[in-house]
């Protein structure tokens, strides 16, 4: 799903309302935790990037703040 750059544009679905998310990624920094709020309804998206050295893949695990989806 993910490979060979360090930006990667990515779709996610909101956790709080559905709506579709467009992130822009950058993987050079390795693992990230951050916050993005999202567009449409302005709730707080949760999303975890860990970037897996030997495979070069990125795993984006995204939740609510208030519910955890792995
Ligand atoms: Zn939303």
């Amino acid at each position: 799903m993910f490979n060979d750059h360090t930006l990667k544009h990515t779709d996610i679905n909101c956790p709080h309302c559905g709506h579709p998310v467009h992130l822009d990624l950058d993987c050079s920094n390795g693992d990230q935790d951050y916050i993005e709020d999202c567009a449409n309804c302005c709730n707080p998206i949760h999303l975890n990037l860990h970037l897996n050295e030997i495979s070069r893949t990125l795993e984006l695990s995204v939740s609510s703040d208030n519910e955890q989806i792995y």
